[in-house]
């Protein structure tokens, strides 16, 4: 296959980087080298922040119904367009078309979204009594630098740009070395669609240059980061120092609890959708599945028949390989580590031998028994289709083993007692909680953890609010 390049693209324009440096993009499914990726620093960083500084004034003095308009015209864009995105997502990935353009569509929506609630951003006027008139104001930051990670690279980069971009922020992002073309595609499409140079600007590299530079630059005044606890915590440290505003979305190691009285026809699927959709790279993947000890046999059964479905492979239907070959080198170790541990692999627990995968960082769909909570299997992320069943006696027993985590990203409840379900949604240490279909929901619910799992919030109207300050006016009359 020939190799394609890609380079920055800042100001509306495409730049090549300063140093001249470049790396290797690769191909999961075979582990070949397909790409040369820009590999940015400071002086790139430098360059995109001024270009997005100089946006800056017209875009957020722009009337928020105007910008508002734009957005939602790219929203319409994005749908055209839907295929060649996915297509650019998916060689990168490794996802299926189906997936990809699943996510392309929440792409649009979330343009869509933001790009009809720009106007929704109003201030208050408060009492003070006679004498005085207080009010306050929503008033973007200035230029937001958004980091994402490689699992979902465009969904992930429009989660933060789009409701920066609408309440009058414009932004830089860097995308995961693994993963730029979705995100560079869509810098040149806003482009097409009337957005103004400068306001959507994307620095390639990785992590500890391009992106700990983003963090550093003095111009950047809010970083919207997702990917890992220790990233996040790198971030963290830096922004301490400049007292930068951060939205923190990090790791998980969810439960799905399902209780005795769940509807097993449905349970066991969903639960498998759960922690194997995109082969499990998914931060939100309920990887501890808690059931109840009355149902575990008959659960397990039902579940590893279903399992049986997900075959690996690069057709579209099947499970896809990992997108890095550091996270299927991972998802390895992590089968050495609960084999010495002591966890009954009822499905998968080594590598797939179907030689036509040979090369691709192709990995088997595991589901573990014999787990306890304790174990480094049901504790760390694995960030593969890796589950781990394990049993409780009652309702308080599974929202202990729940809570028992560092992490607080999302849990799932599969039961027919709504009474319950909401008296332990209530309990769950987790930003959100999933009742009968694991991962329902829209651009509309916010996301975000509790715990390690970060701080802040995406998406719905409560993003919106997290890419402005609010200013308080008092005037004595
Ligand atoms: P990662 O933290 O290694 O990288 C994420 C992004 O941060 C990349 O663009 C990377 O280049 C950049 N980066 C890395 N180190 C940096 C530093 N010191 N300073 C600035 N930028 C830096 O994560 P990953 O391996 O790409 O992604 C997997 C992780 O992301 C998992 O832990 C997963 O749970 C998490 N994730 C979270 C969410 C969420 O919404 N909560 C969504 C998807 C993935």
């Amino acid at each position: 296959m020939t190799q394609y390049t890609l380079n920055h693209f800042i100001g509306g324009e495409e730049h090549t980087p300063i140093r001249g440096r470049y790396v290797d993009g690769f191909n999961p499914r075979t582990g070949q080298v397909i790409s040369q990726v820009a590999r940015g620093d400071q002086d790139d960083v430098a360059l995109a922040v001024a270009a997005a500084q100089r946006a800056f004034a017209s875009w957020s003095a722009m009337r928020p119904l105007a910008r508002g308009r734009l957005l939602t015209q790219a929203a319409q864009a994005i749908r055209a367009q839907a295929r060649e995105l996915a297509a650019l997502e998916s060689r990168e990935t490794g996802k299926s078309s189906p997936q990809a353009l699943g996510e392309i569509e929440g792409v649009a929506q979330y343009f869509e979204l933001y790009g009809g609630l720009a106007t929704a951003l109003q201030g208050e006027t408060i009492g003070l009594g006679a004498g005085y008139h207080a009010y306050t104001r929503r008033e973007p930051y200035g230029v937001v630098g958004v980091i994402v990670p490689w699992n979902a690279p465009l969904n992930q980069s429009a989660r933060g740009c789009a409701p920066a971009l609408a309440a009058g922020n414009t932004v830089v992002v860097k995308p995961s070395e693994a993963t730029s073309s979705s995100v560079l595609a869509l810098a040149r499409l806003l482009i097409g669609c009337g957005v103004p140079a400068g306001v959507f600007n994307v620095v390639t590299g990785i992590g500890p240059e391009a992106g700990e530079a983003l963090v550093r630059h003095p111009g950047v005044r809010k970083i919207a980061f997702t990917g890992s606890l220790r990233a996040g915590q790198e971030i963290g440290r830096i922004a301490a120092d400049r007292v930068l505003p951060l939205t923190l979305e990090l790791g998980g190691k969810s439960p799905d609890i399902v209780f005795a009285d769940a509807d097993l026809t449905l349970a066991a699927p969903g639960v498998l959708k759960g922690f194997l959709t995109h082969a499990g790279q998914v931060c939100l993947a309920g990887t501890r599945i808690l059931v109840e000890c009355s149902i575990h046999d008959e659960f397990v059964a039902a579940t590893k028949q279903a399992m049986a479905a997900y075959r690996v492979g690069a057709a579209d239907g099947t499970v896809g390989p990992m997108t890095t070959r550091a996270q299927y080198e991972k998802v390895q170790a992590y089968y050495a580590i609960a084999q010495a541990e002591g966890a009954v692999a009822e499905v998968g627990g080594r590598l797939p031998d179907d030689p036509a995968l040979a090369g691709g960082w192709y990995v088997s769909p595991t589901l573990y028994t014999g787990v306890d909570n304790h174990m480094r299997i049901a504790r760390e992320e694995v960030f593969g289709p890796v589950g781990c069943v394990i049993p409780f006696d009652d309702e308080a027993h599974a929202i202990a083993i729940a809570n028992d985590t560092d992490y607080g990203l999302a849990a799932g409840i599969w039961t027919r007692d709504l009474a319950r379900a909401h008296r332990v949604a209530a309990q769950l240490e987790a930003g959100q909680v999933y009742v009968n279909e694991y991962m329902a929901g829209g651009v509309e619910t916010p996301l975000g953890g509790y715990k390690l799992s970060g701080y802040g919030r995406e998406k719905g109207l409560e993003a919106l609010h997290h890419y402005t300050h609010v200013k308080c006016i008092t005037v004595r009359l």
